[in-house]
């Protein structure tokens, strides 16, 4: 096995993978490294892989509109099937309850200049749409022993709803795809590989050093470390630049069994519940996934070893969810054994993911996606790809950002939009960008 490649992916998540198939579509020979034992076993593995649109920014609303398209053909966007199965799109409409600090602007003059679909509706349309739902206003957020929690609704809701939304069936399973077609295009996967040192000279990368001193050389570094990427970049030594942070946050998901109305074959829509501060969706097998949306009074859990957090889904957040889901919800039925799982956010100052180069030469980065980009893993491979390919062709993304044309719409993707550098983005704050 060669030592040496054209580059080197660290990460064989959904986005390291979607990297290592797009710098292997380009020619490159990629070797795509990765320390757990399959791709898309890191948090990829616990992603409720939700489709949809609803971003702040005109460059996030296109990113995701693009990437849908990906995701809808599949088997066409990786070029062949993958003989031990392909993820699916499931198709579920998005339905944003509207809240004084969410009043949905900022999506929908985008939506209108990208030409996304959309209905308003008011108490009434969402009452006759949705009538398993108490559209009631608890608006704010509180949490379970809050003596206010119970108390009967303060007004109705209003909302906007997309239709074209939806989630992939099996995030892991959409990993394995990636990697799949990524070995096609002569890409080498290497598992339980842990790099343990970026090699550098003269201000450029020069290659990985990995746990028992092997070193791949190599002109051309992504991180797409996932949780573990701020450690990266700090072994890379390329954090002073960066305008940037980003850290673990734990979270926790959640199941509960849907009720009647509420079922995937009843068009259950996803729902994000900034009112109650979480969201939920359904899936198959008749229960609805539940995951928080960070409201104010929810404690931030944030992680400082991305290798050392409780990766048990608690009593209390099973509490919480399935309370505030009981509100939405009147029928919901809470069954007594809790089922969940906790997993690690890789969070930036503003919830908008960093795709950039970094200040050592041929160093790159695809991190801080903040709980909100494994619907964009598709087009996140062609990013990286085209600031490899400009920095290749001596462009200077910092001084120019390079832009990207979309190949659904047509329209350009300024991805200084996601620079390490960027002012923080204003955003809703909070896990919906
Ligand atoms: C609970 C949860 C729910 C989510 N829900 C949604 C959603 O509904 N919709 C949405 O769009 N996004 C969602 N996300 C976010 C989305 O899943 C992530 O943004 C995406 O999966 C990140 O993919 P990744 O490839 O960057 O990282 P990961 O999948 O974490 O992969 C990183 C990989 O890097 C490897 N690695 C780390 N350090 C090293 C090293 N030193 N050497 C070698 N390998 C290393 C790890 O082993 C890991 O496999 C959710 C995330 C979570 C955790």
């Amino acid at each position: 096995m060669p030592d040496r490649a054209d580059a080197v992916v660290i990460g064989a998540g959904v986005i390291g993978a979607a990297v290592a198939l797009e710098l292997a579509r380009s020619g490159r020979s990629v070797i795509c490294v990765d320390k757990g034992p399959a791709p898309g076993a890191g948090s990829t593995s616990a992603s409720s892989a939700i489709i949809r649109f609803s971003y702040s920014t005109l460059d996030a609303v296109l990113t995701s509109w693009e990437a849908a398209a990906c995701w809808r053909d599949w088997a066409g966007f990786l070029g062949a099937e993958d003989p031990d199965g392909t993820a699916r799109f499931v198709p579920a409409g998005n339905l944003v309850y509207l809240t004084p600090e969410y009043d949905g602007r900022a999506v929908l003059a985008a939506w209108d200049d990208v030409g996304i679909p959309y209905d308003l509706l008011d108490a009434a349309a969402l009452q006759a749409r949705f009538p398993a739902l108490d559209h009631g206003r608890y608006f704010p957020p509180k949490v379970v022993d809050d003596p206010a929690f119970g108390d009967e609704a303060n007004g109705e809701l209003t909302a906007f709803y997309n239709g074209d939304s939806g989630y992939v069936d099996d995030p892991m399973l959409a990993a394995r795809n990636l990697a799949h077609a990524a070995r096609r295009h002569g890409a080498e996967l290497r598992m339980r590989t842990e790099v343990t040192a970026i090699r550098q000279a003269a201000g450029a990368v020069t290659g990985v050093e990995l746990a028992g001193g092997t070193v791949i050389t190599t002109p051309v570094v992504v991180n797409v470390g996932g949780p573990h990427s701020a450690r990266l970049n700090a072994m890379a030594g390329v954090t002073g630049d960066m305008r940037i942070g980003h850290r673990p946050l734990r979270q926790e998901v959640f199941a509960v069994p849907a009720p009647p109305g509420l079922l995937l074959a009843d068009g259950a829509p996803f729902v994000a519940d900034l009112d109650l501060g979480q969201y939920f969706r359904p899936q198959a097998g008749g229960t609805l996934l539940v995951g928080g949306t960070e409201a104010a009074c929810d404690p931030l859990e944030w992680v400082a070893d991305p290798d050392d957090f409780d990766d048990v889904a608690s009593v209390d957040g099973w509490e919480r969810a399935t309370l505030r889901l009981a509100r939405r919800i009147p029928g919901l039925g809470v069954p007594t054994r809790p089922t969940g799982l906790a997993a690690l956010y890789d969070v930036a100052d503003d919830w908008v993911p960093i795709y950039d180069r970094s200040n050592l030469d041929g160093f790159f980065m695809a991190c801080g996606t903040s709980g909100n980009q494994f619907k964009n893993a598709p087009l996140a491979g062609q990013f990286v790809r085209a600031l490899v390919d400009a920095a290749a062709a001596g462009h200077d993304h910092d001084a120019e950002p390079v832009r990207f044309r979309g190949a659904v719409t047509g329209r350009s993707i300024d991805l200084g939009a996601f620079s390490r550098r960027r002012d923080p983005t204003v955003t809703s704050g909070t896990v919906m960008g």
